[in-house]
């Protein structure tokens, strides 16, 4: 049997929640009661109540603030509240919607007209929101990923990178009727338009997993057409940012004077999830999370599949630099080998045989010289720890803003070049816009 529906009385006339408790308890809700506003702000952050009946006129925090505090909170924004008053002013009225206040009922109250009100509100979330998980698409389509954006720190559009691609980092992956997007970068915005084509009016549900709240990495959201649909529904899972925690970073983007749509005012049905455990599931798919050698809180997701397994490491610097006479160095110059070796150690492990690795390779060996300890993979050590782990192809990621075309090919032929040298078999690509691999085809 589903927990009973919570509505949160919030009033200081303990006689009329005793009444009104009783009414809404016969219809079935469990009842919770506060006496005056700051407590019951409390037991709405607590409890989560689905409905909040809330009087205008209470000591300490009165209802508009009630009101103004709840929907400042984004992960409240489902809630409704029902403001009730003991006077009738349009004014009060007025004030009580631009705070937040779904419905305004004066008292005394007709239990009739409560339940009405809380009915029709209950089967407007109902109606606004999309059905249950539904399969985008069947089970059985080969486990595939898609390049929309390849590149790192900031877009570089322009007929220099137009083969490669400018956008910033985001990657599409499709399995086990699961589509899971790896980042949020400028590469997002083409996606939403291939979805808006393919799904049309049909329910899309999607899981976006964020390596990491920097701008490359998160600028796109903004503009992902399916997020402002109605019938889309999307997680977005990630780890906390440095200092104000996931929701406050994404809906910070789009505030005012960034962005002219609050988060808070999207259609879309979009849930925000911090994640706590390195393991975890969407879907069918079982997912890990490895934390990266990057500044602040930044991870790579490995995707496991029935066709195989996907890495995907977009900002990471090696922690041991790989010379091209076999010696190994600690990137850190104030970091011993050993500290380094056990660190990179870790790594390994987690991208160990997959059969696809896509891999931050911002730099080249010279330029990577002038920028240890900013967090982003020298080619030649992102090529040695591919080799390492068995992994079969690897893509190269995360270009630099200021490479062309040409300087990617080269850096392409440099990489092919350390594998011929140490006769692997690692495949080697440099990731390119509009790119699709197939995961049981990655060796080839
Ligand atoms: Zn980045
Ligand atoms: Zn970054």
């Amino acid at each position: 049997m589903p927990a009973p529906k919570k509505v949160l009385i919030i009033d200081d006339d303990a006689d009329y929640r005793h009444v009104m408790g009783e009414i809404l308890q016969m219809e079935g809700w469990e009842v919770l009661e506060a006496d005056e506003g700051e407590a019951g702000l409390e037991a709405v952050r607590q409890q989560r109540p689905e409905v909040v009946l809330c009087d205008l006129l209470m000591p300490r925090s009165n209802g508009f603030l009630v009101c103004r505090n709840i929907r400042s909170d984004f992960t409240l924004r489902h809630t409704k509240i029902i403001v009730t008053s003991g006077r009738d002013y349009d004014s009060d009225r007025l004030a009580a919607s631009e705070a937040g206040a779904d419905e305004y009922l004066t008292k005394p109250i007709k239990p009739y007209d409560l339940l009405a009100k809380i009915a029709r509100l209950c089967d407007e979330a109902k109606a606004g929101s999309p059905p249950a998980r539904a399969m985008n698409a069947a089970g059985a389509e080969p486990a595939r990923l898609k390049f929309w954006g390849v590149r790192g720190s900031i877009p570089s559009p322009g007929p220099a990178t137009v083969r490669y691609g400018g956008n910033t980092a985001c990657v599409s992956f499709r399995a086990m009727g699961e589509i899971i997007i790896l980042d949020a970068g400028t590469g997002l915005r083409p996606f939403g338009r291939e979805l808006m084509v393919e799904f049309k009016d049909q329910p899309l549900n999607l899981t976006l997993l964020l390596s990491h709240t920097h701008w490359d990495h998160i600028q796109g959201l903004p503009f992902f057409s399916p997020i402002y649909l109605p019938h889309c529904r999307m997680r977005i899972l990630g780890f906390e940012g440095a200092r104000r925690g996931l929701v406050n970073v994404l809906t910070g983007q789009m505030e005012s004077p960034y962005f002219p749509v609050p988060f808070g005012e999207l259609p879309g049905n979009i849930e925000v999830e911090e994640l706590k455990d390195l393991e975890f599931l969407v879907g069918a798919v079982r997912v890990r999370a490895w934390f990266a050698n990057h500044p602040g809180i930044c991870v790579g997701y490995r995707l496991f599949t029935d066709d195989g397994s996907l890495a995907y490491f977009p900002d990471n610097e090696t922690h041991c630099r790989y010379d091209p006479d076999g010696k190994v160095r600690a990137t850190r110059k104030d970091a011993s080998l050993e500290y380094a070796r056990a660190q990179e150690e870790k790594m390994l492990e987690f991208i160990r045989g997959a059969d696809v690795l896509v891999l931050d390779a911002q730099y080249d060996r010279t330029e990577h010289e002038h920028h240890i300890g900013w967090g982003h993979g020298c080619v030649d050590d992102v090529v040695a720890v591919a080799m390492k782990a068995g992994v079969k192809k690897l893509f190269l990621f995360h270009h630099d803003p200021d490479h062309d075309d040409a300087k990617i090919d080269s850096m392409l032929a440099h990489a092919r070049k350390l594998v011929a040298e140490q006769k692997s078999s690692l495949v080697v690509e440099a990731a390119t816009e509009g790119v699709v691999v197939e995961l049981a085809r990655a060796g080839h």
